[in-house]
């Protein structure tokens, strides 16, 4: 017999003991919080480490707080390296995804027309910054959910190769996880840079895939505080990338990346936070965050007439959800907040305006997420 939703209700998730640690690590939700892919909750370890820090100003003066904390900044740096196979000196600290993403195309000074492949369902702001730049995306073949269809891909890559390939590997409208290490071996034998947009990604699955460039934010799967991300850059690329004010002899490259300026207490935040995930196990967090996907869609699939969009199985814990005939996703969202406490995104169609038809609901749990809390969402719905 198949297994209904009422058995998987009552099944437990892997990693329980996870879970409760999660929870135990940070404040109370006021209400259920189903939307880490739009911002995680930090851990109180985080928060104190960045208000700590915030202290630290005050007493000593920013700048010199800033270079008591380097040798921290510098660990940072090489862990969050390490989640993407390169080394402290690939990595620079900077204000979001979007922001690193701009300093890549800033520094990397392709020639006008120069063509990228990207997704079809990229997302938007990326395709805007691409045009922004006098870059031409391109769109790289995929199948009926979106995801790369690798040996069109490779066909398209021997013929035709773009400047460089820019891979959303989990998507912000969609919880599909796109096969990076497959796309990433295709580009090193035809010689293409690949760029991956690990923003939904870090945190949330394997980011150590063999990409040139990774970049990325602390906010989402990180589970770090708002207003800090990277970017992380192989020697190969980073040598490429013509800063406005070169750092001094000496110093790593990518160093001239780094803004001057920066919320060095939110870099702090992070580095605990990423602390916390491999405290946590890396495998250990994957495989829960799948099964939580697994359950989500499980129990919200058909529920007043909602669809899911993704693969039952695919192993992240991002769902989407169309709505019925009739239903609106923005008011149905406030709906679940104001009236149930329960948080999660309207994603519309602008998103990624070249794949979605129509708005979605995006349900996001993290680890200390429960069946109950899912449950508590379908009979919202
Ligand atoms: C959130 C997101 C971004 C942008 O991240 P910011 O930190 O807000 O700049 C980029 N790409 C994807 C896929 C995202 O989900």
């Amino acid at each position: 017999m198949p297994r209904g939703a009422g058995d998987l209700s009552t099944a437990a998730l892997p990693h329980e003991d996870l879970g409760a640690a999660w929870r135990r690590a940070r404040p109370r939700p006021a209400g259920r919080h189903l939307d880490s892919a739009a911002t995680s909750r930090q851990s109180n370890r985080a928060l104190e480490a960045a208000a700590h820090h915030a202290r630290h100003e005050a007493e000593l003066g920013g700048y010199v707080a800033e270079a008591a904390a380097e040798d921290l900044l510098q660990q940072g740096r090489s862990v969050l390296g390490g989640l993407v196979g390169m080394a402290a000196a690939d990595v620079a600290f900077l204000e979001s995804a979007q922001a690193a993403f701009v300093a890549l195309l800033s520094g990397w000074r392709l020639p006008v027309g120069a063509r990228v492949a990207c997704l079809p369902g990229e997302y938007a702001p990326n395709i805007a910054q691409l045009r922004a730049h006098g870059l031409r995306p391109e769109p790289m073949p995929v199948d009926g959910v979106g995801r790369v269809d690798v040996d069109a891909f490779g066909r398209q890559l021997a013929a035709d190769p773009p400047r460089f390939v820019h891979l959303t590997h989990v998507p912000s409208h969609r919880g599909v996880l796109q096969p990076a290490a497959e796309v990433a071996a295709l580009c090193r034998d035809a010689g293409v840079p690949l760029v991956l947009d690990a923003a939904q990604s870090l945190g949330h699955v394997d980011c150590d895939l063999g990409a040139d460039v990774v970049y990325g934010t602390s906010r989402k799967w990180l589970a770090g505080p708002r207003g800090v991300g990277l970017l992380v850059a192989r020697p190969a690329i980073a040598a490429q990338l013509v800063p406005v004010l070169p750092e001094p002899e000496g110093v790593p490259p990518m160093r001239a990346f780094e803004s001057g300026e920066a919320h060095v207490a939110g870099r702090i935040g992070l580095i605990v936070s990423v602390g916390d995930h491999l405290a946590a196990g890396p495998d250990r967090v994957r495989e829960r965050l799948a099964a939580l996907g697994r359950t989500t869609r499980a129990l919200l699939d058909g529920v007043s007439g909602w669809t899911v969009v993704e693969p039952a199985d695919e192993p992240t814990a991002t769902t989407t959800l169309r709505p019925p005939a009739g239903a609106d996703v923005v008011a149905t969202r406030s709906r679940l907040l104001t009236e149930h406490g329960i948080v999660t995104s309207a994603i519309g169609p602008e998103r990624a305006p070249g794949e979605m038809t129509g708005p979605v609901l995006r349900v996001s749990p993290h680890l200390d997420a429960s069946v109950e809390d899912l449950e508590a969402l379908a009979a919202a719905l």
